[in-house]
């Protein structure tokens, strides 16, 4: 089997060639930042809102891409292209790059840069169906102006805190709240309630990312005249909320039937919540940069 290709630096190499250096900051000191994006069907969702928050994320931490925005963008297309994938999920990582076992970024000659995209895996069809049942974790979103959940960092042990604690509750997501104990996110989700037909979701202000997914919803809702806002809430709200649902890249839109041992609404995914997964997965192949080779490949 041809092994697939991963850019690394300007180049494509091959799977077992893509290595970088243990001296590397971004494995030294999770210093870099990243992006998962999605193609659907020869269709790279929404990748300028993806390499546009990258950019940001960088920008933030004083980290300069030797690329324009449109060469990072056409990087991610090269390498879907060159492995033929139709469908997959891409991993985009700016690393401070290779210095020394000190803290000090100077020493890092130039960024490293990584695309990786593989085969989509799906998540099985039952969690869209049936709903997930989650808890909230006793780990709390990092405080904004310590290092602010805006910035898709590599520093993502907050969030793999979180993963464990969920695996230990025996559930597959978890929700997280502020220092303030306003509901945030999850490990690598955006959280929304429904409640009396108002869409919410936490001002990222919280601590959350502003997710692509999130955003795409946001707009749903506004195009179609559903109300929905931005604002704090509580974990009761949640208890009490008639739906809930979480976003993102990968999981798209997954209803949620039970947090912490609450049935959320009669225990099955919310007609809202189904609507509006229906009107995201339309948009899909639509909102974004199409690679023509690849649309014409898809099924
Ligand atoms: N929050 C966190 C912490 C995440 O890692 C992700 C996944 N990137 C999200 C939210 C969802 O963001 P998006 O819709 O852009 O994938």
């Amino acid at each position: 089997m041809n092994e697939p290709f991963i850019y690394l630096d300007g180049e494509y190499v091959p799977k077992s060639k893509a290595v970088v250096s243990v001296f590397d900051h971004g494995f030294l000191y999770g210093d870099g930042i990243f992006e998962g994006i999605r193609c659907y069907s020869g269709n790279v969702f929404r990748l300028k809102e993806h390499i546009k928050r990258l950019y940001e994320s960088a920008k933030s931490i004083l980290l300069d891409i030797p690329m324009t925005q449109e060469e990072m963008s056409d990087a991610v297309v090269e390498t879907l292209r060159r492995n033929g994938y139709a469908d997959a999920y891409i991993r985009l990582v700016v690393s401070r790059g290779v210095g020394d076992l000190g803290l000090d970024p100077r020493n890092c000659v130039k960024p490293s840069i990584i695309i990786i995209a593989e085969q989509l895996k799906l998540f099985p069809q039952e969690f869209y169906e049936q709903g997930l049942k989650i808890v909230t974790v006793p780990t709390r979103r990092n405080v904004p102006d310590a290092l602010n959940p805006k910035i898709k960092s590599l520093n993502y042990l907050n969030n793999v805190l979180v993963k464990i604690e969920a695996a230990r509750a025996g559930v597959l997501e978890a929700l997280m709240l502020n220092h303030e104990g306003y509901v945030c996110e999850g490990s690598g989700d955006n959280v929304f309630i429904i409640k009396d037909g108002k869409v919410t979701t936490p001002p990222t202000y919280l601590g959350a990312l502003e997710g692509i997914t999130r955003n795409a919803i946001i707009e749903i809702c506004e195009n179609l005249g559903i109300p929905c806002e931005e604002k704090p809430f509580t974990r009761h709200d949640v208890y009490v909320a008639d739906e809930v649902f979480l976003t993102g890249t990968a999981a798209e839109v997954i209803p949620v039937v039970d947090v912490d041992g609450r049935v959320i609404g009669d225990g099955t995914p919310g007609s809202m919540t189904e609507m509006l997964i229906r009107e995201f997965r339309k948009t899909t192949t639509v909102d974004g940069i199409k690679i023509p080779e690849l649309v014409s490949k898809a099924v």
